[in-house]
């Protein structure tokens, strides 16, 4: 019997904006999550390391999140050393948090690789997934591939499209490179604490 239901948002949150707090806010909703916990990456197995410092990405969501009382933030993938597995984190919040539902809300595209992972098999067996994505994606296409997903890995993948999605960290990226204004793309409180550490310049 588990007792409670927990969302795991993972994500690089390069920086985190507005798309993330809606995605949140309709798992929340829509599964009745007791909490969202969001867990910025720490060196992604698969990156050759983010150029943003990881603790900056973290302050950034914990700026991002802390109107909502059922969202936490964990430093749990920052703190690592080496590589950083989700399933490592996985095994971590089931020590954490027993008798717990886990689902993981993740991008599409991170899911779609899904079978690349770490022993995604193991994974599978620890959490359930929510694979989010963008609109203007062929419903089809997508929906043929968690289902090859599925069948290979035999897990669970539901997927949600997002309109408020179209806003990316990596265009926000760019703006301020390019001295192009990302108002009301993320919280302006984050927006200032870029600004204020010079990031993304
Ligand atoms: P990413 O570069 O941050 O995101 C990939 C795509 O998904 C981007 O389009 C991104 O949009 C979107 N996205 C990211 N987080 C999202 C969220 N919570 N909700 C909705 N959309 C989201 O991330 P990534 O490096 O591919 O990894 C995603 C997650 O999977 C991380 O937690 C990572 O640790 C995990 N992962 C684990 C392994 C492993 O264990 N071997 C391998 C790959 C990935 P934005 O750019 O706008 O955020």
């Amino acid at each position: 019997m588990t007792n409670k239901k927990v969302g795991i948002m993972g994500g690089s949150f390069n920086p985190i904006h507005h798309g993330h707090l809606v995605v949140a806010n309709e798992v929340l909703n829509i599964y009745n999550f007791d909490e969202i916990i969001f867990v910025p990456a720490g060196i992604p197995p698969h990156k050759n390391g983010l150029k943003t410092n990881p603790w900056d990405r973290y302050m950034m969501v914990q700026i991002a999140t802390v109107s909502n009382d059922r969202f936490t933030v964990s430093d749990i993938e920052i703190k690592r050393t080496g590589k950083s597995y989700t399933l490592d984190t996985l095994i971590q919040f089931r020590e954490m948090y027993p008798d717990t539902e886990f689902y993981f809300i993740t991008g599409m595209d991170a899911v779609i690789d899904l079978p690349n992972w770490h022993e995604p098999d193991k994974l599978l067996k620890l959490c359930k997934f929510i694979a989010v994505s963008r609109p203007g994606i062929d419903k089809d296409v997508i929906e043929n591939k968690i289902k090859e997903i599925k069948d290979t890995l035999n897990g669970h993948i539901e997927l949600m499209q997002v309109p408020m999605l179209q806003i990316s960290s990596t265009d926000i990226r760019e703006r301020i490179k390019n001295g192009i204004s990302a108002k009301y793309l993320l919280p302006e409180t984050v927006e200032q604490y870029i600004i204020k550490n010079k990031l993304y310049r």
